[in-house]
């Protein structure tokens, strides 16, 4: 646990020295769950965001995009049931005066039992060695047996009360489960209460004239109620999909764990419109579709799971998340819902207007039915950013840290160093600049030593550092060095585009899908 919150610190500082995120407003002492991409921050974003929409519309006939605005009619929120039915239970604690969700305390409280378990497994795999047998371990082990009882007693009742909505069930849970509070160390616990977590504005100068809007806290009612226009003016057949990438916003109350919550984040969502009775397949086909993109990036499959969900939202049939191993443990990276003809049906139902589609095969009408992949951005950046950030001991004894963000992804593909300032070296160094940035982002960088300039470029995630010497103005050769394996290599000037595009080019990463 400790190396894990040391792991996590250094995320944190190295996020900041690097230029990739900052709080928000920090000259004011920041804003609470509020944060900034930097200048290397917005251009990792930046091609996570494009890694995904390559993959998800361009790559498909049958998905298009749109932008919808973040501003929404106000019956959008009650016909989605977000002002109604969306709301989270919170518990207080009364020594530290901090605020939790109630099911989010149980959760937490149900994984450290997971990691427990988990411990007890590698401790075996140590002591037996190569005779270890982890399926026969787990099944007859009786701390394990009993740790696996607990867990699942926990979420019995944990879904009981979600879905009674039994708040005084909840407390008492948290009561006999015995849960401090992580601040206090106290149980002296509140009662559970709901709370909404959207933010509320308003449209109009005057406040008798003014209308109560939100903030749209998923982007996926943008797709919903463009349903129709899209199909129409697309002449979409089913099945097809409308993907969008956008803020969104909630009033989170467990807002920590830097950018994993936020209360201004970024969605990168695709619903996908399918014929009724079909949606189970559809469901089961992205969930591997989307597993395989994560996969693609070289991150290792060791850090992917899948979570079924126990408790289903009032609008799903079924609904799996694909969890990350971040630096605090396993959590959700990505939703996969399959959301029936709940939404579609809900704004028809709100608006009067008809949002059906007519099936030339079939010859009828129906309204259809949504699978839909939620994924974060910010949450999808602090994965990439947590996994590919390394200390290694290199040979001669001393560390380097290095960010070894998969190359399609890096701010800046490659930095060109002149060996000196002096000599036409940065000179030649421009020029290789000049034609390479029509192509690449990439970085100039002459000051101090290049030994000291190498280990910046690593630790910033650069994968190719070009290093212009005086050998150079006299055979249009330059040095170049991979950031992860720190192999050097003389090549021509004229050769350095394709070296580079065989490493960050998009298709050479998502062919692996
Ligand atoms: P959680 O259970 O962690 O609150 P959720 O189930 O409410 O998440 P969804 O509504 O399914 O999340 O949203 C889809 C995705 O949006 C999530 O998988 C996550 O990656 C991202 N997301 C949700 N809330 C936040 C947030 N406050 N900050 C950053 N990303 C978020």
């Amino acid at each position: 646990m400790a190396k894990q919150e040391d792991q996590f610190k250094k995320v944190l500082s190295h996020a900041k020295e690097y230029g990739y995120v900052f709080q928000s407003s920090e000259i004011y002492d920041g804003l609470s769950a509020v944060y900034d991409y930097a200048q290397n921050g917005v251009e990792l974003k930046k091609n996570i965001r494009d890694y995904w929409w390559k993959a998800m519309v361009q790559m498909h006939e049958n998905i298009v995009g749109i932008d919808a605005a973040i501003l929404m009619h106000p019956t959008t929120w009650k016909a989605s049931g977000h002002v109604d039915a969306f709301n989270d239970p919170l518990i207080d604690n009364k020594d530290s005066k901090k605020r939790y969700r109630a099911d989010v305390l149980v959760e937490d409280f149900r994984e450290k039992i997971n990691e427990k378990i988990n411990k007890d497994i590698t401790k075996a795999k140590k002591r037996f060695g190569d005779a270890f047998n982890e399926e026969e371990f787990i099944s007859t082990n009786p701390n394990v047996l009993r740790r696996q009882k607990q867990m699942d007693e926990i979420t019995v009742e944990l879904t009981r009360v979600q879905e009674e909505n039994d708040l005084e069930g909840f407390r008492n849970l948290i009561l006999d489960l015995g849960i401090v509070c992580p601040v206090s160390g106290s149980k002296n616990w509140t009662e559970v209460k709901q709370f909404n977590l959207m933010f509320g504005t308003q449209i109009g100068a005057s406040a008798e004239n003014s209308t109560q809007v939100y903030l749209r806290p998923e982007t996926a009612q943008g797709i919903f109620v463009n349903f129709l226009n899209v199909q129409k003016t697309g002449r979409m057949k089913i099945p097809f999909g409308i993907a969008q990438t956008g803020k969104a916003f909630r009033n989170e109350i467990v807002a920590r764990q830097f950018i994993f919550r936020m209360r201004e984040f970024e969605q990168m969502e695709m619903q996908f419109f399918v014929k009724p009775g079909t949606q189970k397949e559809w469901y089961e086909a992205w969930k591997q579709t989307r597993l395989k993109w994560h996969l693609s990036l070289g991150m290792g499959a060791e850090n992917y799971r899948f979570h079924d969900h126990d408790k289903l939202a009032h609008y799903a049939d079924a609904a799996a998340d694909i969890e990350f191993n971040f630096p605090f443990g396993f959590k959700e990276l990505e939703g996969i819902h399959s959301r029936t003809d709940f939404d579609l049906s809900q704004h028809e139902e709100y608006s009067g207007k008809k949002l059906q589609y007519f099936d030339h095969t079939e010859n009828k009408s129906y309204v259809p039915y949504v699978v839909e992949t939620s994924i974060g951005l910010d949450r999808m950046f602090l994965a990439v950013f947590s996994k590919s950030l390394v200390e290694e001991e290199l040979e001669n004894g001393t560390t380097r840290t290095v960010l070894k963000l998969p190359a399609v992804l890096a701010p800046y593909k490659a930095a060109i160093l002149p060996l000196v300032k002096k000599d036409g070296l940065p000179e030649v160094a421009r020029k290789i600049m000049d034609e390479l940035k029509w192509d690449f982002n990439v970085f100039y960088d002459e000051k101090d030593a290049v030994g000291k300039r190498y280990r910046r470029q690593d630790a910033a995630g650069t994968p190719f550092c070009i290093t212009v010497d005086h050998d150079s103005l006299e055979d249009d050769s330059v040095t170049i060095r991979h950031r992860d394996t720190m192999e050097q290599k003389r090549v021509k000037i004229s050769d350095l585009k394709a070296i580079i595009k065989a490493e960050v080019d998009v298709k050479k990463w998502l062919q692996k899908m």
